[in-house]
């Protein structure tokens, strides 16, 4: 038995919010945009947003201070700052932080008594405002996933599933992507391939995420060595975003699996980029589904021979100092994560705390 749910509509194209920005019409008079604090001004992708709404006489509020890995408080601060208004729908605009936010917020704006931990009971809300989202990454997908991942109180990263918040509409233009720098080239790039990989040797993986995983893996393998050569191919920019997508699309049915367990604390405590700290478990998931599911993994070699070795080779090195005390609460806290029963293999405490300790420094 296998099914299939993912119903964002993509419109994918460059110029994408120009060329179709009747398509806000729709949904209401009054919008809020949530987005980063600068990035989305320098690549064009807010002006875009504004000349649409503008042209349509929409009423709209820019709500621009949300920081990477957004917190629980941030999401309380922006909810506290927005509720004043009466909005229609929310935009969600810049890399997964943004729309992660938009879709946090956009719950919390339709469902007043909510609070930001009632997002993680997905049996106490069934509705949200409709989300926009409009990626300027290429990377996290969440323009086409159920997911809103947030760090708790506590400084770990969680995420929360509703299908409410997967976005009503994509609209995705690899232009938006250029202005990305080497490094968050290689961290979203690397994300993506992750989101493939882990996606198609997950115990939920369908024929149908299969599919996309393979084609995902495929351009990935093609073109992130080409962003990372010439920030400027739009060819290979073009295909990163679309890979991005499908990658999406895959982890939108299989969720994430042990790379992404392992890498949230390196993101939330150490300062490394999630899709770098994501990567660098990568190997032990492929690893790991080797004797359960060869013929899976022989592709995934054919295609990237060691992944090891081409994550090495986009640049990826990540060397830490990490506490005996602060290694111990990610081991423990990696073994109770919910992904962990979808990820191939047995990894326990000690086969853990070996990944970590890989990229110790001390
Ligand atoms: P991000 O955290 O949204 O942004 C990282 C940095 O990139 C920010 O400084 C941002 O600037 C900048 N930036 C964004 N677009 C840019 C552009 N076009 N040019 C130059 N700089 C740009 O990065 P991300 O990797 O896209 O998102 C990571 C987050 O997504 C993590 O919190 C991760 O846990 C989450 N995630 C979610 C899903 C899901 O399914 N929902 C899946 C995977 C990951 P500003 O600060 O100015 O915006
Ligand atoms: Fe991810």
């Amino acid at each position: 038995m296998w099914q299939y749910f993912m119903p964002t509509k993509i419109l994918f194209s460059q110029k994408v919010i120009e060329k179709n920005k009747e398509i806000f019409k729709k949904f209401g008079k009054k919008t809020l945009i949530i987005t980063g604090k600068t990035s989305s001004r320098i690549n064009g992708s807010l002006r875009d947003v504004e000349d649409a709404l503008r042209s349509l006489s929409i009423e709209y509020y820019i709500y621009d201070k949300i920081d990477e890995n957004p917190t629980f408080e941030h999401i309380r601060q922006a909810v506290k700052e927005c509720r004043i208004h009466d909005f229609d729908f929310v935009i969600g605009v810049g890399g997964g932080s943004p729309l992660d936010s938009a879709k946090a917020i956009a719950v919390l704006l339709k469902n007043k008594s909510l609070s930001v931990e009632d997002l993680y009971d997905a049996t106490k809300y069934d509705s949200s405002l409709p989300i926009i989202a409009i990626p300027t990454t290429s990377g996290t997908g969440s323009e086409v996933t159920q997911y809103s991942v947030l760090t708790d109180d506590t400084g770990f990263k969680r995420g929360f599933a509703h299908d409410v918040i997967f976005p009503i509409i994509a609209l995705i233009d690899p232009l938006y992507t250029v202005s990305m720098s080497v490094s968050l080239t290689r961290s979203t790039g690397l994300d993506a391939l992750c989101h493939a990989v882990e996606g198609f040797l997950s115990k939920r993986s369908t024929p149908i995420s299969d599919l996309y995983a393979v084609e995902a893996m495929k351009m990935i393998k093609e073109n992130l060595p080409r962003v990372l050569q010439n920030q400027n191919d739009l060819e290979a920019r073009t295909a990163m975003s679309f890979a991005s997508c499908l990658a999406g699309m895959v982890i939108s049915q299989t969720s994430t699996t042990l790379a992404h367990v392992l890498g949230y604390p390196l993101s939330t405590f150490k300062g490394i980029r999630h899709g770098d700290a994501t990567a660098a478990f990568l190997d032990a998931v492929v690893q790991g589904a080797q004797s359960e599911v060869p013929q899976k993994v022989n592709v995934v070699k054919e295609i990237f021979g060691d992944i090891r070795d081409f994550i090495t080779a986009s640049g990826l090195q990540i060397k830490l100092r990490i506490d005996d005390e602060e290694l111990e609460g990610w081991v423990k806290r990696a073994l109770t994560a919910k992904h962990m029963q979808w990820t191939r293999g047995s990894f326990d405490e000690s086969s853990i705390k070996k990944l970590y300790e890989r990229m110790r420094s001390n």
